[in-house]
């Protein structure tokens, strides 16, 4: 197959791990005989350097002329929140995000068993085996809520977000999670504030009638806040965990941080139509650009995800996967994830490393 694959290098670490998920790419191609076409795509503090603004024109009208969607990062102190709103980085995310219809964020959370000394829960909690995937809706709830800020005559400034969210925005999100959890081990535990929020008891009503119709499929509703809990208390207890946007953006960080390293971790963005982005879950850390020492593991198992969700195709995202975890079983570690007294290596060399394994 020929693959035309959009690469938004972005800033900071974003053009490094990019390159070496680029490598493997190109590995991967060689062992199962796929070409890849490559359109560089500009968003970000970047664009904003080159062109003037985040989120250049054309942007979403270029990515959607190819088959997926590689992000590195964006981002960084100098493109602060002090900037014009089309100046910010974060702007050309939801945007793009947005145009490209990714109501779905795919976050799979899962201990790498390498990596198991790493996770800062109890050993026998670690032990009994951490692989989740979070479900976050992405294009709806208080982050594109209109909003408001103005003053009173008695109260000061007084500013309101609008969460909203319509039975259609929760039923697609709602069977995107009972399909995937078909693939996995079948469990769907469905993440809401319902005895508070209005938007939270439709959201629960819409899941009901789904678990109805997946009946093959176990399901549980559980409050944001418990879930908040059980994810550092018995986080082996999930399997597909699905909810809104904002809480998904706070659960989905929890999540991360229990399996030990932000440089490991990878995430989909899809819609109903091509092309998905992938991309890693970190931002483009500033404190080590350009210093090789960025971890490409979490951007190259994006490419992973890309090759299963966007491609259809399990047998090269578990050859990527399978090389990752044979470079880190022989200890291989770059400075985010080397124990101490380990020498760690860099950005370039771990990614051909695990182009060598492919
Ligand atoms: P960050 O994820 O960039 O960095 C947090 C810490 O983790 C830093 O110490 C960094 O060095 C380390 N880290 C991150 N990725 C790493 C990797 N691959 N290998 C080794 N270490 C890694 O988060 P931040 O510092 O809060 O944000 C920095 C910038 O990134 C901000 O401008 C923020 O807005 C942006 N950001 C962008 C995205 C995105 O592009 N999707 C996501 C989050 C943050």
């Amino acid at each position: 197959m020929n693959y035309k694959i959009a690469l938004i290098k972005g800033d900071g670490i974003g053009p490094e791990v990019v390159n070496e998920a680029v490598g493997v790419l190109e590995a991967v191609g060689k062992k199962f005989g796929h070409s890849f076409e490559f359109v560089d795509v500009l968003l970000g503090g970047c664009a904003t350097d080159a062109v003037g603004k985040s989120y250049p024109d054309g942007t979403a009208e270029k990515c959607k002329a190819c088959d997926a969607v590689l992000l590195g990062a964006v981002g960084g102190p100098k493109w602060g929140s002090d900037k014009p709103a089309e100046q910010r980085p974060e702007t050309a995310l939801l945007a793009i995000r947005k145009d490209l219809g990714l109501y779905a964020n795919l976050r799979p959370a899962a201990l790498r068993p390498a990596m198991a000394d790493a996770c800062p829960l109890k050993r026998e909690t670690a032990e009994k085996g951490i692989d989740l995937m979070m479900v976050r809706e992405l294009t709806g709830g208080i982050y594109f809520g209109k909003r408001d800020r103005y003053q009173t005559e008695d109260r000061g400034v007084e500013c309101t977000d609008l969460m909203a969210y319509s039975e259609k925005e929760i039923e697609r999100i709602g069977r995107r999670a009972f399909e995937l959890a078909r693939l996995r081990r079948k469990k769907v535990s469905s993440v809401d504030k319902a005895n508070v929020l209005e938007t939270s008891r439709l959201w629960r009503s819409v899941m009901h009638r789904l678990a109805e119709e997946y009946s093959d499929v176990q399901y549980e509703d559980v409050l944001v806040d418990n879930c908040a809990m059980q994810l550092v208390k018995d986080p082996g207890q999930f399997d597909v965990v699905v909810t809104e946007n904002m809480f998904g953006d706070i659960l989905s960080d929890e999540a991360s941080m229990v399996t030990g390293s932000i440089g490991l971790l990878p995430s989909a963005s899809i819609g109903d139509a091509a092309p998905g982005l992938y991309e890693p879950i970190h931002g483009s850390a500033p404190d080590i650009a350009g210093q090789d020492k960025a971890n490409p593991i979490a951007t190259i198992l994006s490419v992973a995800m890309m090759f299963r969700y966007s491609f259809q195709r399990s047998a090269e995202a578990d050859a990527i996967e399978a090389a990752v975890d044979a470079v880190l079983a022989d200890g291989w570690r770059t400075p985010d994830i080397a124990e101490p007294g380990v020498k760690p290596i860099g950005t370039k060399e771990m990614g051909r490393l695990i182009r060598e394994h492919i």
